[in-house]
């Protein structure tokens, strides 16, 4: 077993923009060595203060390290310096460039027709935040390869997942988070609307949702396995009978306030069309199934 205390993983960061510098910091706290690259070298010279040492080109930085990290702006800037690394026994490439799922189903087909070993990756975190517990970092690919060198890219959080083979996955998580953000902040400050026109300082509505939202959080797991079985209990989160009179009086609360009620609108549309069909008395998450994907399993 390595002794990583006396000979820590030399590694490699590729672009040091905001996230890649955050990223190489952390590196050089956790004490690896590390070496850096980035297109405009100042930004790069400047993590040499922190102990870093600069390379001038991508495979002076590529040949210092088994480990390479790339995190630049986008797919197309990430293709730009994969096609500079050349392969080499034990060298793995991490993308952590912020990518599409098809980009990156596509960074890795490319990768491994240049014969590179790649893992893909998510951040679901600030810079700032980097290496603290809130951080939450996702990969994909060949295990064994994110097992290789998953104590070193813990340095970045250690709430570090990896997802599966398919390099798609972490962009798909991220995308899907960034959803449920939206979604999330939406509701809230629509909520904070309804209690504004009313004259209220909103911030006494504040910990009241806070409490209501831990709450539903507790039955995530719940939920995703009703959607998984098909089986919608009433208990969960009440019928679809009930909430069609709660919508009712919600969206007349917000329209006669003068608060946009489009969304709760669509809400009770959903919740109506059910119960047309008959199904008044399933629960309320039983109204996935007028968006159920043809795909799922
Ligand atoms: P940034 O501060 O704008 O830096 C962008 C980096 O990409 C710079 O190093 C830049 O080099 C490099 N770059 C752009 N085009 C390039 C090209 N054609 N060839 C080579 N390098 C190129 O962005 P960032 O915040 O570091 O973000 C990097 C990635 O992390 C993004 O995919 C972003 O979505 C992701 N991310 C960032 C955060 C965050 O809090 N910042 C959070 C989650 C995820 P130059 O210096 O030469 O322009």
């Amino acid at each position: 077993m390595t002794d990583i205390a006396s000979h820590p993983q030399p590694v490699t960061v590729l672009g040091t923009g905001l996230m890649g510098a955050a990223l190489a910091e952390a590196l050089l706290k956790a004490g690896r060595p590390v070496t850096v690259w980035n297109r405009t070298s100042a930004k790069a010279e400047a993590l040499t203060a922190l102990g870093a040492v600069h390379a001038g080109d991508v495979a002076e930085a590529a040949a210092a390290s088994r480990l390479l990290i790339l995190c630049v702006r986008d797919a197309p800037a990430a293709r730009t310096v994969l096609d500079a690394i050349d392969p080499a026994p034990g060298r793995v490439v991490v993308n952590l460039t912020t990518s599409s799922p098809e980009e990156a189903r596509d960074a890795a087909a490319r990768a491994a027709a240049r014969g590179l070993d790649y893992l893909d990756g998510a951040i679901q975190a600030g810079a700032h935040i980097i290496g603290r517990p809130e951080a939450l970092l996702m990969y994909a690919g060949r295990e064994p390869l994110f097992r290789a060198h998953e104590e070193t890219l813990r340095v970045f959080g250690p709430d570090t997942r990896f997802l599966g083979a398919d390099h798609a996955l972490p962009a798909l998580f991220d995308l899907a988070l960034l959803g449920l953000v939206y979604e999330l902040w939406i509701g809230y400050l629509h909520t904070l609307a309804l209690i504004g026109a009313e004259g209220l300082p909103v911030g006494s509505f504040a910990s009241a949702a806070g409490k209501i939202v831990d709450d539903l959080v507790q039955h995530f797991g719940a939920l995703a396995t009703e959607v998984e079985t098909g089986r919608y209990d009433p208990e969960t989160f009440g019928r679809l009978v009930d909430h069609e009179v709660i919508s009712g009086r919600l969206v007349e609360a917000r329209a006669s306030r003068g608060v946009d009620a489009e969304r709760l609108r669509h809400v009770k549309r959903l919740i109506d069309r059910r119960i047309g069909q008959g199904l008044g008395e399933q629960g309320f998450s039983s109204i996935f199934e007028s968006f159920r994907p043809a795909a799922m399993p």
